[in-house]
């Protein structure tokens, strides 16, 4: 491919054939399947380091939700070899360790650029280029743009009135200090009952003289079950490679969790009790997928499980106040639900209270502690984990322009529009991983199958000797018009009424649609597959 460089507004533009944004679970996966197809080809990385998520989220508790031995790539059977996870549920810094690894064993190092955030992006006509630039004023200029800024990793910014004159230290979860943060003997505020507080909470509870919890909407909140991996487990994962795929390759979530084959209808209630409690005891999303098939589509037999949820918390939790104001009450999966690992049991400490604020929201951080309507709480630490602007939020961080300048944020402005939760009409050569509107699932078997099909359709896009390809807006209507559908056949739906993040609904002024694929990873991965065999009839390929 055309390969130099060129000074454009007196900046030096360094040319590539393809760009990558982030160097998380999909953008190292990226780099080395473009690397494959011969393309020079840079990841630009906003952190210091590599990992995204795993980068970014050092705070005490974080902990992946799915099992270590779908939590990976599966491009390699030697790396699936040679790599042991300590736990089934890895931690923050054994995940790192992973993706380390991983970019040394490939090495990909020398293709990552750190402390670049990409603020820019524009396809220039009739090039069919586009335009990077950095935060630190390097330009680049390449054919196919790979956007994998990873579906959350936009954070909520704490925009309380007060905060710039709180005497104490305040933390962001998702901007974590690397070095950690000792809380021990200080009285410590959480802001946020998500997956990310119910993960500090405990932890966190362990050392501080007081930790006080601000739930605004609880959650239901599933017990994780982590612990450590026997070796003749490890050494039986080893041996399990293609059933472990097979597995996750047919779970609705891309999961390794076989399918129930029941439905909660028509059985005895003693029935329902005991497979629900099988399932709280397996721990983790078992207890979604291990239990009913129709947990997700039939509200009776989903309420069924959001009661048995409330009954545990109720069990859990001594003081009956408390423990109502922790049960929810919209159907399970409305929202997210987070994995605790003794979370509820936490609210008995002596040193840990709730506050619920959902009926009178946070008016104030004052220069010592955090008021909600007449009471304030005193605090030396204030943690936020107040979630992220997720699906749209990484691509709109960015300046992103397409043909004839039109915005990203314009385009999105009534909610995503994409093809296949990969490609935009008006963008053309701009691929996303993890975008909005791709499947609310496993990630890196997501990664994986979208980075072979953002791979094929380049090569298709060589071949055809094409200056640039995008998809054909009738496509991006009618995925949009499928997404619905999936949202409105489940209970996900009802995540308009609790801001569920699912939906967008989390961010004040953000369109409430779907931000996610819920038809099922495997559906998706047929459609990938269908997609590729149609060779690309959706796409349009523009020719010199
Ligand atoms: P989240 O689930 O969106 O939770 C954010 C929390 O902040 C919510 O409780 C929200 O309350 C609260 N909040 C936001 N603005 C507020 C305000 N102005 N005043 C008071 N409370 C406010 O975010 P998250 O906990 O960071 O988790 C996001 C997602 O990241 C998870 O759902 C999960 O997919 C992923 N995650 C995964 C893991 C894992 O795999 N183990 C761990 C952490 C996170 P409302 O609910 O009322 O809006």
């Amino acid at each position: 491919m055309r390969r130099h460089n060129r000074r454009e507004g007196g900046r030096p533009l360094k040319r590539l054939d393809a760009i990558v944004i982030g160097a998380g679970f999909g953008g190292l996966r990226a780099l080395l399947e473009l690397r494959g197809l011969g393309l020079e080809t840079k990841v630009l990385e906003a952190g210091a380091g590599i990992g995204g998520t795993w980068y970014w989220n050092r705070y005490p508790g974080a902990r992946s939700d799915s099992e270590a031995w779908s939590y990976c790539y599966s491009f390699s059977r030697e790396i699936w070899d040679e790599w042991d996870w300590p736990d089934r549920l890895p931690g923050q810094s054994d995940v790192l360790a992973y993706l380390e690894y991983v970019a040394d064993r490939t090495d990909l190092r020398r293709d990552i650029v750190l402390n670049a955030r990409v603020t820019r992006a524009e396809y220039r006509e009739p090039d069919g280029d586009w335009q990077v630039e950095t935060e630190d004023g390097g330009t680049y200029g390449c054919r196919y743009l790979v956007s994998a800024g990873g579906i959350l990793s936009a954070p909520i910014q704490p925009a309380f009135a007060g905060l710039e004159a709180f005497e104490g230290d305040w933390y962001m979860t998702s901007r974590w200090p690397a070095g950690g943060v000792d809380v021990a003997g200080r009285r410590v505020a959480i802001v946020g009952s998500g997956a990310t507080a119910v993960q500090v909470l405990p932890i966190t509870a362990q050392t501080a003289a007081h930790v006080t919890l601000f739930q605004r909407t609880p959650n239901y909140v599933i017990p994780a079950r982590n612990r450590p991996l026997e070796d003749d487990e490890r050494e039986a994962l080893k041996s399990e490679f293609e059933e472990i795929r097979q597995q996750v390759r047919n779970q609705v979530f891309a999961l390794p969790i076989p399918p129930a084959n029941r439905v909660a209808d028509g059985l005895a209630p003693d029935e329902v009790e005991r497979i629900l409690e099988r399932g709280w005891e397996q721990g983790g999303f078992h207890f979604i997928f291990d239990t009913f098939d129709d947990l997700l589509v039939d509200e009776r037999s989903n309420a069924l499980a959001c009661e048995f949820i409330r009954n545990k918390i109720r069990a859990i939790v001594e003081d009956p106040a408390v423990a109502e104001s922790l049960c929810p009450r919209y159907p399970l999966m409305a929202k997210r639900p987070p994995l605790g690992t003794e979370y509820y049991e936490a609210f008995n400490r002596d040193n840990v209270s709730l506050v619920d604020i959902s009926e009178t929201p946070i008016s104030e951080i004052t220069p010592t502690g955090i008021r909600a309507g007449d009471r304030t709480v005193e605090c030396d630490v204030i943690v936020f984990a107040l979630g992220f602007d997720a699906g749209t939020g990484a691509l709109s961080a960015i300046d992103v322009r397409g043909r004839g300048g039109v915005t990203i944020r314009e385009k999105w402005r009534e909610g995503p529009r994409t093809y296949l939760g990969i490609m935009v009409d008006d963008f053309p050569n701009l691929f996303m991983i993890s975008g909005p509107q791709s499947p609310f699932a496993n990630i890196p078997p997501v990664v994986e199958n979208s980075v072979h099909w953002i791979g094929k359709a380049i090569s298709a896009s060589r071949e055809k000797r094409a200056l640039a390809v995008e998809p054909e807006a009738e496509s991006v209507a009618a995925w949009g018009t499928l997404l619905n559908q999936y949202v409105d056949a489940t209970v996900i739906r009802h995540g308009t009424d609790v801001r569920s993040w699912f939906l967008g609904a989390n961010v004040a002024g953000k369109p409430t649609r779907p931000q996610f694929h819920f038809g099922g990873a495997g559906t998706y991965f047929s459609q990938l597959e269908q997609s590729m065999e149609a060779g690309f009839d959706e796409l349009r390929f523009h020719r010199r």
